[in-house]
């Protein structure tokens, strides 16, 4: 039996599924090592697979990674990743050098968007854009067959494109008005304390639950659409104004790069479809603000496994303008 061992690399969970082509046969996952050390992380994969999965390492054919970044592919490696607290980290050599086998290195959007071409909503299609939305805002593209990558594989950073030409908030890349700074899960509570500030009739929301998390200093992004479900009048202005950056950052993806499907993936998208995908589906079907014809737009079928069945589907068929960037694999 043909194996396939797929990796997503997260900035708080690792997770490994050997999968047999048509499912997956075991999963491990563990919290991602949080050390300086360039190793942490390959040498923490490697006794997940030495105590795990051994009896499987014999029909494993070839690996696929799809990790956070941003990456050097050449190189195989993690380069100052905002996340982590290593500076560089080796992930492709260590696992060449115990498995022996290929090892196919990528952003976890591209792995995702992979994914969603060979087991998800992009099956049968040539143009196929991954969003996702969760602690940050990423993309992966495929566009015309071919997988987009740029220079070192982080092409597509789509989570640094303006949608805020006020320039309000500043990004933890060091831009201002980009897309993830407002509506990603790590800064909601930012933009949401932001707008509350400014609220001029902010006396009038003194009995809102969101406005006395918000005192308290405890707002988080799940509260925000926890409480617009439940019709808190604050945490529906809040989420209003993140619905206006979301359209109008799907509506750059669609214009930029006219795509048959748009897939969208993370956690604040998947446990909000309500409130984070249906209004931008809705704004972007209606063809307003676009300049081709409207794609689908889903909810990512993987769900949260998305970058985890990606990573197996580039195991199990190596996108070629991947393999081509990465160096590395000319020392196995
Ligand atoms: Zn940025």
């Amino acid at each position: 039996m043909k194996l396939f061992l797929g990796i997503d690399i997260g900035a708080t969970w690792t997770r490994l599924a050997l999968h047999d082509g048509s499912s997956i046969v075991r999963k491990v996952v563990f919290r991602t090592p949080r050390e300086t050390d360039s190793y942490c992380i390959s040498n923490a994969i490697i006794s997940a697979i030495r105590s795990e999965l051994r009896d499987y390492v014999d029909s494993i054919a070839a690996v696929g990674i799809g990790s956070i970044g941003p990456l050097d592919l050449r190189r195989g490696i993690i380069v100052g990743a905002p996340n982590i607290p290593a500076k560089r980290v080796e992930l492709a050599r260590p696992l060449l050098e115990e498995l022996r086998k290929p090892v196919y290195l990528a952003n976890d959007c591209v792995a995702a968007v992979w994914g969603e071409k060979s087991f998800g909503a992009g099956k049968g299609c040539e143009n196929i854009v991954y969003v996702t939305i969760s602690t940050g805002i990423g993309g992966g593209m495929i566009i015309n067959g071919a997988l987009l990558l740029g220079k070192m594989g982080n092409g597509h950073e789509i989570g640094h494109t303006v949608v805020d030409v006020d320039r309000r908030l500043r990004c933890n890349c060091g831009g201002y008005g980009h897309w993830e700074a407002y509506c990603s899960g790590a800064n909601i509570p930012r933009f949401a304390s932001y707008l509350i500030e400014r609220v001029p009739s902010i006396h009038e929301y003194r009995s809102s639950k969101l406005y006395a998390l918000w005192e308290e200093g405890k707002l988080r992004s799940e509260d925000v659409y926890r409480l617009a479900r439940e019709g808190d009048p604050l945490a529906r202005l809040v989420v209003s104004e993140i619905t206006k950056l979301n359209i109008a950052g799907f509506e750059n993806v669609v214009n930029l790069y006219d795509p048959e499907v748009i897939t969208v993936g993370g956690s604040v998208a998947l446990n909000n479809v309500d409130l984070v995908i249906e209004p931008v589906k809705q704004a972007i079907e209606s063809g307003r603000g676009i300049v081709t014809e409207p794609p689908r737009l889903v909810p990512t079928p993987l769900g949260g496994d998305a970058v985890l069945l990606g990573a197996v589907a580039i195991a199990m068929d190596p996108p070629p303008q991947l393999v081509k960037l990465l160096e590395y694999l000319s020392s196995l």
